[in-house]
Parts: structure tokens; sequence; C-alpha cells
């Protein structure tokens, strides 16, 4: 399975008058609750469905995940 850090790359919209929020065109939850989480969108959002039709996990990923990259690389 793949893994992203974050997911930020989905599309936004302002919510009306409101300049400094934004909530995703998809599903409209607000940024600030999706928090860069694919488990953050609706089960129904088109951008998680796309993602995890692609082989993206919807799972909480922390920060602990990069310290996974940088294993095995000495004699
Ligand atoms: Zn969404």
């Amino acid at each position: 399975m793949m893994k992203k850090p974050y997911y930020i790359d989905y599309p936004q919209k302002h919510f009306e008058g409101q300049a400094h929020r934004y909530r995703c065109v998809h599903c409209k939850e607000e940024t600030t609750k999706i928090n860069g989480k694919l488990e953050g969108h609706l089960p129904s959002c088109a951008y998680r469905m796309q993602l995890e039709k692609a082989g993206y996990e919807a799972l909480s990923v922390t920060a602990k995940s990069a310290e996974l990259v940088d294993a095995d690389e000495f004699d």
C-alpha cells in the first residue's frame, strides 16, 4: 500500500464570505477538520475515493513515518 504524509492536493473552495476558511470542493469538509488526512474527507468524497482506488490508505499518518525511509542504508 502507498502512503502520503499529508493529503493536501485536493481542490478547495472558500466558505462564502469567510476569507480564511476553506473546504473540500467534493465533500465540503473544512480544511481544518480534514487536517491533511485522507480520512478527514467523507467516505463518499470523490477525492478520497480516487486516492483509495489508486491504492492509498485512509489511515492516520504521523511524523514517525519519516523514520522508516533511511533504514538499511549502511554496510
Ligand atoms: Zn473531500
